[in-house]
């Protein structure tokens, strides 16, 4: 295994697939699969359609035709972190002390990279875990108490477009559902397949994707908003953010030039935005992608000279829809590969016209209802939020 973790896939990539395979064959256990925003995009590529088709109800189908007891989505995850996000970075403007510019904290990659080469650093990342992880959390915590199903009984599988994916769930602190569980053996997240590994399943299964009707995500942890949706891309992770920011401090739905904001979105390196939202002020954004961009972005962190007050980095070009794990119609992917699928994402966004914000997600505000109660409550903060873990010294070790 490598040092750091390599977003691109390039280095390591494990196979899981039989461990599917195995939970499948299992009629004891309930085995749920969540589905990254990237992948409904990308997964086609490998069945013959064009880059960036959207196949997000043919994905469905085929995981319920894989024998899955749950097909639900990570964009309900997305949505969460969202909520989570939005309101931590509303404490840290109003409350100085706390360290700004505020990181994002949604990529394994990113987030190993600062823990390797920034821990001074490590108090500008969001606390919040990524949508894979709480997902994860809430899915043995709420969902199983809902299903009635035991979390031990639970197999929690995640398709995503990402190899570091695979090292996040086995982080030895993502185990919120079992320690809530007094089960400090159970998983929040058991097994993680990337889009490639998705499409080895169905093929050694001889599930034609093509051939199957759209299915609806199933419910609970199956809705989702268009915010929810762009975080695949590079700049949708801020946009999102920005849209549920608005409102909290408001209590108003965002304007339009929020809901398409195009200073965030495409595929240059580093992009700078400003958002006016009344009782927060002129926020300062900026939004990156690929590790050697971070590295001049955190030069001016480390120097105090940084204008900024949050910041989305990515460690993939494009964001995760170019991530490791996606099918490799070109290698490296090229740009029309990426604006492909960003693209089909953005379109899924718009195609939610009353739902293009975390906060409107119906599923969302009801698990806060019925067990989280408000961001960054005594619930959420258990559940949903983390830790990161000083490994300089591992690096030094390694020399
Ligand atoms: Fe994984 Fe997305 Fe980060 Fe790439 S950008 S390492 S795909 S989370």
């Amino acid at each position: 295994q490598c040092t750091l973790w390599c977003p691109t896939g390039a280095i390591t990539e494990r196979q899981d697939t039989a461990k599917v395979l195995a939970a499948l064959d299992n009629p004891a256990v309930h085995v749920l699969v969540q589905t990254a925003p990237a992948t409904r995009v990308s997964l086609g590529e490998e069945f013959g359609l064009p880059p960036g088709s959207i196949v997000q109800g043919k994905q469905v189908a085929a995981l319920k035709a894989l024998g899955f007891d749950a097909v639900l989505d990570t964009c309900f995850g997305a949505d969460l972190t969202i909520m989570e996000e939005a309101s931590e970075l509303l404490e840290r403007v109003k409350q100085p002390e706390h360290s700004l510019p505020q990181f994002t904290s949604c990529c394994p990659g990113w987030v190993k990279f600062v823990e390797y080469y920034y821990p001074d650093l490590m108090p500008h990342l969001s606390s919040c875990k990524s949508p894979q992880q709480m997902f994860g959390a809430v899915a043995k915590t709420y969902y199983a108490a809902k299903k009635q199903i035991s979390p031990e009984n639970i197999v929690s599988v995640a398709v995503m477009p990402c190899t570091a994916k695979k090292f996040e769930c086995q982080r030895p602190e993502m185990n919120a559902a079992g320690v809530e569980a007094k089960l400090p053996a159970v998983r929040d997240v058991d097994i993680v397949i990337t889009t490639r590994e998705l499409a080895q399943l169905l093929k050694k299964r001889g599930i034609d994707m093509n051939g199957l009707a759209s299915a609806e995500y199933d419910s609970i942890l199956g809705e989702t908003s268009g915010a929810g949706i762009i975080f695949g891309v590079t700049g949708g992770v801020m946009e999102a953010a920005v849209r549920t920011a608005y409102h909290l401090s408001t209590a108003q739905d965002p304007p339009d030039s929020l809901l398409t904001w195009n200073p965030v979105r495409g595929l240059q390196g580093v992009k700078e935005a400003t958002a006016d939202i009344p009782g927060l002020g002129t926020v300062r954004v900026a939004v990156c992608h690929g590790l050697k961009n971070a590295r001049e972005l955190l030069a001016a962190v480390r120097e105090k000279k940084a204008p900024w007050q949050f910041i989305e980095f990515m460690a993939c070009p494009g964001g995760c829809i170019g991530g490791g794990g996606q099918p490799r119609t070109s290698l490296p992917p090229t740009d029309e590969v990426r604006k492909a699928r960003i693209a089909n994402l953005y379109k899924l966004d718009t195609a939610l016209p009353a739902k293009r914000s975390s906060y409107q997600n119906q599923e969302i505000r009801q698990v806060y209802q019925e067990w989280l109660k408000e961001p960054l409550s005594e619930e959420a903060e258990a559940l949903l939020h983390t830790r990161f873990v000083d490994r300089s010294n591992q690096l030094t070790a390694k020399r």
